[in-house]
């Protein structure tokens, strides 16, 4: 059943990353009157890859975001590899993704990501205001103040600011700073046609799926996007003096890179030596932000402005996608903004805190020194069940984190309803602990390694 909201709202969004932007999409296909003020003067979403998992992709396919004009690859698998001789240690299949978590699993470049996103929101009507920076929130009014001066004001306000939210420290008083993970990503981009002339390499782009190299310090992630006119690098690191210091963004030294991973396979070594012009970014993520919602109940955090995490389950963009879908679902459903912005907060952030927290600890089960613990760590990776530390690791878990549906009736469910109960399903799911973050073991002491 398609439910429309009674009332359209006028809505102010901060941010137009693919949060914000999607969050645009979504609420004006509902009849809300949208606008999105972003504070560059143009876009500048970072030249690299994004993978789109199926609670992903069922979302934007959803909005109606055209893939026929997004270049994209269609995972097969998810291969995770030793560092030092490429040998397996799991591969987990993504090509039945739409069979058994009901969309596809896809790899696309962010910045046909995001055109698709503007395109979409802009053809719904959308007033999207580049060079439109907010300097002061009112969160009773609620309005914002831009840099001119200028003050617009609307029924409701998301604040999809990124990661350095100002939405973010004028509601807390900048209690809560991003959070230094000590990790760095090496993004780079290479292109297919040379890979296609090697042997060795050409599989990674023929075949298209993700591989992650597993080694000390660091890992390894590629998949090829644009239909395999490039090949994505994401190497996350441990950060080394020097690195990223005093900039979150530094430019990459082949040299460095060459000589950082001159022991690991060969793959590595000609990917490593065709690597171009290419950026560092120092990785932070957040302590679990009290809460995403003033209490006035006009303003909202969405996006990385309230849970950032790290990529290392590839969920960060997909969370905000989910947010966007929630809160849509909750204008619909609800008569008031302020219900709706409390059942977005309940429904919510159980679920991107477990997924902080899971993406948390890859740091440490992926970069681990190689020995006894890494020896038992591949053992458990390789085996379908509930002790593998690897969170897509085990089918239930893949099932929780791609069958999700966050525009679906089930998904939206309050905590709690009128009368203060608990609806059952979400008594059903507590009760399985499925909900809670020390259910998912991943840690080597969780795991009883
Ligand atoms: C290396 C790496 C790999 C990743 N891989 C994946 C992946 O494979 N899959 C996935 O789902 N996620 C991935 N992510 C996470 C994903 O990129 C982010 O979660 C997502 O881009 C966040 O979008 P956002 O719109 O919330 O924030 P942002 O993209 O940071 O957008 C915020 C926007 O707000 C604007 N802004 C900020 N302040 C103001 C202001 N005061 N006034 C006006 N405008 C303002 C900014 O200019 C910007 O455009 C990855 C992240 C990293 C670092």
């Amino acid at each position: 059943m398609v439910i429309t909201p009674a009332t359209s709202r006028d809505i102010l969004i901060v941010g137009g990353g693919l949060g914000g932007l999607a969050a645009a999409t979504a609420l004006s296909a509902d009849g809300h009157r949208v606008r999105v003020l972003e504070g560059t003067k143009v876009f500048a979403e970072a030249g690299a890859g994004i993978r789109l998992p199926p609670n992903s992709t069922r979302l934007l396919q959803k909005w109606n975001i055209d893939f026929g004009e997004i270049k994209y690859c269609r995972a097969g698998s998810y291969h995770f590899r030793r560092w030092q001789d490429g040998s397996t240690i799991r591969i987990i299949p993504l090509h039945e993704a739409e069979t058994l978590w009901g969309a596809p699993y896809l790899h696309v470049h962010r910045a046909d990501l995001h055109t698709g996103l503007l395109k979409k929101a802009l053809a719904n009507g959308v007033q999207v205001v580049n060079n439109a920076k907010v300097v002061k929130y009112d969160f009773d009014a609620p309005s914002v103040t831009l840099e001119d001066g200028q003050v617009l004001t609307a029924e409701l306000v998301l604040a999809a600011d990124g990661i350095k939210s100002l939405a973010r420290a004028q509601l807390f008083g900048n209690s809560i700073p991003p959070r230094d993970t000590g990790d760095v990503a090496y993004r780079i981009l290479i292109r297919g046609e040379q890979m296609l002339k090697d042997a060795e390499l050409a599989p990674l782009i023929l075949q298209p799926g993700t591989t992650s190299w597993c080694g000390p310090e660091a890992h390894i992630v590629g998949y090829p996007i644009r239909a395999g006119e490039l090949y994505n690098i994401v190497v996350c690191a441990t950060r080394r003096p020097g690195e990223c210091e005093t900039d979150w963004v530094i430019q990459g030294d082949r040299a460095d890179l060459m000589d950082r991973f001159k022991d690991w396979e060969p793959r590595i070594q000609k990917l490593c030596a065709l690597a171009d012009s290419f950026l560092k970014w120092r990785l932070h993520d957040l302590m679990p932000v009290p809460s995403w919602v003033h209490s006035a109940s006009k303003v909202a955090l969405l996006g990385d402005s309230c849970h950032p995490t790290l990529p290392y389950l590839s969920q960060g963009a997909a969370a905000a996608f989910e947010d966007a879908a929630c809160l849509s679902q909750g204008l619909r459903r609800r008569s008031t903004i302020a219900a709706a912005l409390s059942d977005y907060e309940a429904i919510r952030k159980p679920r991107a805190s477990i997924i902080q927290a899971k993406s948390r600890e890859h740091q440490e089960l992926l970069h681990v020194e190689d020995g006894e613990f890494q020896r038992r760590r591949d053992m458990e990776m390789a085996m379908d069940r509930d002790s593998n530390p690897l969170f897509w690791g085990w089918a239930d878990r893949r099932k929780w984190l791609f069958a999700h549906d966050a525009e679906a009736a089930e998904s939206f469910v309050p905590l709690v309803t009128e009368d203060g109960a608990k609806p059952s399903s979400q008594r059903q799911a507590s009760q399985r602990g499925f909900f809670s973050v020390q259910s998912l073991p991943i840690t080597a002491q969780a795991v009883k390694l």
